[in-house]
């Protein structure tokens, strides 16, 4: 083992790289791991132990208090490599903002920039030759924490990991989109998680989404609890709609505040567009797709930035939204950010962290 010390994170390299026993050219999106991770321990009330260690299992106890009573929250996020090869984190400042407004609605610990960014920079750049130079291709990274202390019984825990694990992930082909109003299983409710990435938010989303896909259907399109009549969110992405030159989108804190439909948005009025953050109705979106004023559609991610939507299906109607060869603004603004975040135009908002 070769143990190095920089800014208070102790290295341990792996022995030998798996690099070249990976096909870059045939990635599968979470199946490839990276060398290295890094593990933070949080005990006695504050963060110690900040390591980056071989990629590998974990030891725990079955009695470990997360895998009972749900304190587990992660993050999603990429790094781009550039035509010269820099390395580039895209708004991770957002992220952990996110992170850490998470881990307070679930009593968790927040984790410090120095750890969180400081982290996976120091991650990133021992494993540079593992983020993918192609076009579409990225490092995807998974900052979680979860609770660790071994014992039972509903109190927030007393010990937590935060780890840090990266692979390399192929360009997404963004197949369009058919989504299912979801009208009676709910996502999140006023007052509950739905705006915090948290374990449980995913877990509930699987039945009503296998449903929904046993009748044809991509993905679902969740909407408020008390009614149903309000547009919300994706399954793992924000929804977006173009009205003339308007670019609306759901807002409330049932819905996880994606850190791309930010982007979008604040891009959309840099260009001069409208941008409105609001509730939706589904009524809205029917009637303004059935007379034409309803332009665009799309959902909005990092796993795929901008994925257009073609059809909605409502109460056993299917809407047909507009050809994708008429989408200007998806398509403008997916080409500025794909050329942003490989770095070919001037990045004029600030948001590539170069590594
Ligand atoms: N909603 C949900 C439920 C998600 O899981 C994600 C993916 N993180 C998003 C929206 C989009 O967020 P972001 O743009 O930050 O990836």
């Amino acid at each position: 083992m070769n143990e190095a010390e920089t800014t208070a994170i102790r290295v341990e390299q792996a022995q030998q790289s798996r690099l070249s026993q990976v096909d870059f050219n045939n990635l599968k999106f979470g199946q490839t791991f990276s060398d290295h991770m890094l593990v933070a321990e949080y005990v006695n009330g504050h963060w110690a132990d900040v390591s980056i260690v071989p990629y590998g299992n974990l030891s725990l106890s079955p009695a470990t208090s997360a895998l009972h009573y749900g304190q587990a929250i992660f993050e999603g996020m990429k790094a781009y490599k550039f035509a010269d090869g820099k390395v580039s984190l895209f708004r991770p400042d957002k992220n952990l903002e996110r992170f850490n407004k998470s881990a307070r609605r679930l009593e968790m610990p927040e984790v410090p920039e120095e750890i969180f960014i400081g982290g996976l920079k120091a991650l990133v750049d021992l494993d540079r030759d593992w983020v993918p130079n192609t076009e579409g291709a990225s490092l995807y990274i998974r900052p979680f924490m979860f609770g660790t202390e071994a014992a039972l019984g509903v109190h927030p825990a007393d010990s937590y990991k935060f780890i840090v694990i990266t692979g390399p992930v192929g360009a997404y082909y963004n197949k369009p989109l058919r989504l299912k109003v979801e009208t009676h299983f709910t996502r999140a409710a006023e007052g509950g998680v739905g705006f915090s990435k948290n374990a449980g938010n995913y877990a509930l989303s699987l039945h009503p989404t296998r449903i929904a896909q046993q009748e044809g259907f991509d993905q679902l399109m969740w909407t408020d609890a008390k009614e149903h009549k309000y547009v919300e969110e994706a399954g793992t992405a924000n929804l977006l709609f173009r009205v003339g030159d308007t670019i609306i989108t759901p807002s409330s804190d049932t819905i996880l505040h994606g850190i791309t439909r930010r982007t979008i948005i604040e891009i959309a009025r840099h260009w001069g567009y409208q941008a409105e953050e609001r509730h939706v109705s589904v009524k809205e979106l029917i009637d303004g797709i059935e007379d034409g004023s309803v332009t665009e559609a799309f959902a909005a991610g990092t796993a795929a930035t901008l994925t257009p939507i073609t059809e909605i299906g409502y109460e056993g109607q299917v809407y047909t939204l507009p050809d994708l060869a008429n989408r200007e603004f998806s398509n403008k603004v997916l080409q500025y950010l794909n050329d942003l975040r490989y770095g070919r135009i001037e990045d004029e908002f600030g948001w590539n962290f170069i590594v």
